[in-house]
């Protein structure tokens, strides 16, 4: 099959979007990639300098103080957010092309799962803005409290490449439903659907200098975001090193706000009662599997009392052809590509490491070509996994199921919970006051029991220890992160 990369304009990555119109970037450290779907050249991406990053805050400051966005009803916000989701909708199909082409994901999860959830989260946020009350503080004599939020400025957001659409989505609904000036900076590898999003923008209404959208490398354009004295706030999604990086340049800087949702190495605890193995089999392929294992939250560790061990594998073992990749530009594809050629080769040493280390390599772990030149791989299942090994304690972001195995229930929370991260888990069990001792003792922030991947809007998503810090992504304590809260003091006079 030839794929048709002429969608991307070959100039498309020398551009910004600034105050409302294209701007070219005058970078010239150039991110050059391949696509992970058939090894071939894609347009070059030019990174925004420190100056490029200047003036697009200048851009989002005169916009901020002039009250462009802030200034206007909900209602009249409300219906611009409604035609900028409608656009989205409508030009969905060059968006998951431009997707598929830069991070390999199949065609059908881009349509199906990464932009209508984008679309539902911006509607979401749009939604909420006239149904949230400030507060008033409990009655005091002689005076009134009232607690209001206040937008926190102009903002700053970072954001991964594993769900181009929805990550974006994350940052905006919030923050201009908040009523912030933004300024996105997508992923290298998922840049050119960001990159549209701004004509979506201006045809919809946001007013200029209220979305900006500046491409290139984090370590130079990020990096200079996250430094700018005059962002007030930085909201990163990524991985736990830039993340520790985003914190001192806050503090290096202006103090800014900083919210971090970084990685992951969540636990999957079978214990022996549970009766629902073919349920929790299935759970468990569906979500470490999916997206390649590109997900942060994705379960790559599977911690399983021994009695039922062998059961649970061998009903792994039956799921794993159905998540064999293949091209990803086809309808019918339900596993991709790798985000590209490097990101391959990372976790195909994970797997070299996990053999070295003494992992038994159960199935997987191979590359393979379905497409000539792309990156692909078959999704790996190690056993006899120790804590110690890289393999369990690393975020390998890839299609890897490490699986320890432990004697009773304390063994399973003790491992669960020694690790750095600490994102989601879940329990499978059908003892409930079991079930629910356990989830009381995992640290992370999102537990499943019974279940996986349940997640919704309405739910607050970040991690304990090094897989976030600051403010949770989503529901309306997302609405509070892009918010300043102020308390007023009114006197009453008693003449
Ligand atoms: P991943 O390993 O998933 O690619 P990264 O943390 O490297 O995660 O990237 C997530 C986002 O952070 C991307 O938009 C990337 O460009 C950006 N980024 C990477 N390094 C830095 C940095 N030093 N400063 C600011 N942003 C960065």
């Amino acid at each position: 099959m030839t794929i048709n990369t002429d969608r991307i304009r070959p100039d498309e990555g020398r551009f910004a979007f600034v105050g409302g119109t294209y701007v070219e970037s005058t970078g010239d450290a150039v991110v050059q990639r391949r696509s992970p779907v058939d090894g071939r050249e894609l347009p070059g991406i030019r990174s925004c300098t420190p100056g490029d990053v200047d003036k697009a805050v200048q851009a989002a400051r005169r916009a901020f103080e002039a009250k462009d966005w802030r200034g206007k009803t909900a209602d009249e916000k409300k219906k611009i957010l409604f035609r900028f989701t409608d656009l989205l909708q409508k030009h969905s199909a060059e968006l998951a092309l431009r997707d598929v082409l830069s991070m390999g994901k199949p065609i059908r999860d881009c349509l199906n799962n990464d932009i209508p959830l984008a679309i539902q989260c911006i509607r979401w946020y749009a939604e909420a803005m006239d149904k949230m009350y400030d507060a008033c503080a409990p009655p005091h004599p002689g005076a009134i409290a009232t607690i209001t939020r206040e937008p926190i400025g102009v903002v700053a957001g970072i954001t991964p490449w594993n769900f181009p659409m929805e990550n974006v989505a994350w940052k905006i609904g919030p923050a201009l439903a908040a009523g912030n000036s933004l300024i996105l900076k997508p992923a290298e590898q998922a840049t050119f659907s960001a990159l549209f999003l701004g004509k979506l923008a201006q045809e919809a209404g946001i007013p200029d200098g209220v979305l900006n959208i500046l491409p290139g490398r984090g370590d130079v354009t990020g990096k200079a975001l996250a430094l700018h004295p005059d962002v007030d706030g930085v909201f990163f999604t990524g991985s736990t090193a830039t993340g520790k990086d985003i914190l001192t340049y806050a503090g290096r800087s202006n103090m800014k706000r900083v919210a971090i949702e970084s990685g992951g190495k969540s636990a999957f605890l079978i214990l022996k009662d549970c009766r629902h193995l073919d349920e929790a089999a299935q759970a468990l392929a569906k979500n470490i599997f999916f997206n390649q294992g590109q997900i942060c939250s994705a379960p790559s560790r599977l911690i399983v009392e021994s009695s039922v061990q062998q059961e649970v594998l061998e009903k792994l073992l039956r799921l794993i052809p159905a998540y064999q990749p293949s091209n990803p530009l086809e309808e019918a594809t339900t596993s991709g590509a790798m985000v590209d050629h490097p990101h391959l080769e990372g976790v195909l040493g994970y797997i070299s490491a996990g053999r070295k280390e003494g992992g038994r390599l159960l199935v997987g772990g191979d590359r393979v070509e379905p497409v000539k030149g792309g990156a692909y791989m078959t999704p790996a299942i190690f056993t006899g996994v120790k804590n110690d090994m890289r393999i369990a304690r690393e975020e390998i972001f890839g299609p890897v199921l490490s699986v320890l195995t432990v004697k009773d229930e304390q063994g399973a929370v003790e491992t669960s919970n020694a690790s750095p991260f600490g994102l989601a888990a879940a329990v499978w069990c059908d003892d409930i006051n079991r079930a629910h001792r356990v989830a009381r003792a995992l640290r992370a922030g999102t537990i499943h029991i019974n279940c996986y991947g349940e997640d919704d809007i309405t739910a607050p998503f970040g991690g304990f220890k090094q897989s976030g810090n600051g403010h949770k992504e989503k529901s309306l304590d997302a609405l509070d992160a892009y918010s300043e809260k102020k308390t007023t003091w009114l006197k009453l006079r008693e003449d």
